[in-house]
């Protein structure tokens, strides 16, 4: 819908069609976990404009329940489910946008195509897992996968009551994260009452129990936050290429092998603007910007995205965690010699009410001193800090600049030197 609105504004004489196989439009899936966890009262209110308001305001032919099922390139053309109806249809087109997104990755166990286990992806998703828990005790919640969505998802459901354990295959939660970070992460969970399980895979679901390689855990709702798979397949069968994990692989103006075909958001390959090397980080941010650049090129204009940074913030369990650029351990697999600096600062001047700790690392190349990446956990007023770093890495800025930067300062707000100031001084000592 970004792509669409982005081209209308631009074309007022295209005719656009906008096909969505579910029954909502631009609708924030971010805010999910709020939802669930009961800080946003209704669906309604994640949706950012409704199908209507793309209707009347921006002239955009929106088909809700319409669901694509092949793209036929040489004959410019898309077929199409009417779910509602329960027919095929198919529309011509000049120019097409893909903007599939991802699906859950679910793990190939036995047992996971049960009711009760459940992943989340869409609104509609949403309002099945809110609706299922509450027609069940909910007492024992297990989170499968600990990136952000499912540690935020643990921590929606301990805001429902329930007794909350995240399990993860891997050597810790949050793997975007670098290990001693994720272990602040992992205590700031474990002081909320959530149990996290490290390096415990998952064997299969029976009978309201999650089996693994470390025992069974009982469970009334498994949610799955095992990842997402880019929605590629609709392009592939069409002869598109894909890349990385299987994402569409556009070039700079968000256009696909196909001539006319553009494509955008968690379906689509980006580049990394630190490593070089092509990724799949499937999130908003990334989604809207490819967007709107595809907006512009099926317009006629001449725009292009230069990258991403996978820049993340979350909030998990009261506690601030955000990501820029390449962790310590990226660094060294994309063969930096990087030097790794964590400091301890305040989120306010010391003797301010409300400062509370926060916990910057920034890695650096050692040969250049330019910025690779930085990861920061703390309180309120922490995670925010980590565009900075992005900026500074985006403007290819060396620690030397960064220090020389002339960032703000009051009490409430940061001490003199701001924390990420403060990592980069000492960055520049070991240096
Ligand atoms: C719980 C949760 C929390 C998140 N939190 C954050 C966050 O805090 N920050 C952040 O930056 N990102 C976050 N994300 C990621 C963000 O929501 C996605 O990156 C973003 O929605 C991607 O946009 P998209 O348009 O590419 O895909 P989507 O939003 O998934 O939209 C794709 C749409 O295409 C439809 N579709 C798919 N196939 C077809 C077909 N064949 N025919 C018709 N329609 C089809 C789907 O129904 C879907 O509505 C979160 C995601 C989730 C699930």
């Amino acid at each position: 819908m970004a792509a669409a609105s982005q081209a209308r504004r631009l074309r007022p004489d295209l005719e656009i069609i906008a096909l969505e196989r579910g029954n909502w439009t631009s609708y924030s899936a971010c805010g999910i976990p709020y939802f669930v966890g009961g800080e946003v009262d209704t669906l309604e209110q994640l949706v950012a404009r409704t199908p209507d308001t793309f209707r009347e305001k921006y002239n955009i032919d929106v088909r809700l329940r319409h669901e694509a099922t092949e793209i036929d390139l040489a004959g410019q053309r898309v077929l199409v489910r009417d779910l509602e109806a329960g027919m095929d249809v198919e529309f011509g087109f000049d120019q097409l946008m893909v903007g599939t997104g991802a699906r859950p990755a679910f793990p190939q166990v036995p047992g996971v195509n049960q009711p009760w286990i459940r992943g989340v992806q869409t609104l509609d998703d949403a309002d099945d897992l809110v609706q299922f828990a509450r027609t069940i005790s909910c007492k024992n919640v297990v989170v499968v996968g600990g990136g952000y969505i499912g540690l935020e998802m643990g921590e929606a459901f301990v805001n429902r009551g329930a007794h909350v354990t995240v399990i993860d295959g891997g050597p810790h939660v949050m793997h975007s994260f670098d290990a001693d970070m994720a272990a602040l992460i992992t205590s700031a969970m474990e002081k909320f009452g959530i149990d996290v399980r490290s390096e415990v895979r998952v064997t299969g679901f029976d009978d309201g129990r999650v089996i693994t390689s470390a025992g069974e855990f009982p469970a009334d709702l498994v949610v799955l936050g095992t990842g997402v798979i880019p929605n590629s397949a609709l392009a592939s069968a069409a002869g598109i290429a894909t890349g990385v994990r299987g994402a569409i692989k556009v070039d700079k103006r968000q256009l696909t092998s196909a001539e006319g075909v553009f494509s955008a958001g968690d379906c689509a390959e980006s580049l990394h603007l630190v490593s070089g090397q092509m990724v799949h980080v499937a999130l908003g941010t990334i989604a809207n910007k490819q967007a709107r650049v595809a907006g512009i090129n099926i317009a006629g204009g001449q725009a292009t995205f230069p990258g991403v940074l996978g820049t993340a913030v979350s909030k998990i369990c009261s506690t601030e965690v955000a990501r820029t650029g390449l962790t310590e351990r990226e660094a060294a697999q994309c063969g930096f010699d990087a030097v790794a600096t964590t400091i301890t600062s305040s989120t306010r001047a010391g003797y301010y009410p409300g400062a509370a700790p926060i916990t910057v690392k920034m890695i650096t190349a050692r040969s250049d001193h330019r910025i690779l990446g930085a990861q920061i956990i703390g309180q309120e007023g922490a995670a925010k800090r980590i565009d900075i770093v992005a900026t500074a890495i985006t403007a290819k800025f060396t620690v030397d600049q960064l220090i020389d930067t002339d960032l703000s300062y009051a009490p409430p707000f940061s001490p003199v030197w701001d924390p990420v100031a403060t990592a980069a001084r000492v960055t520049l000592s070991e240096l």
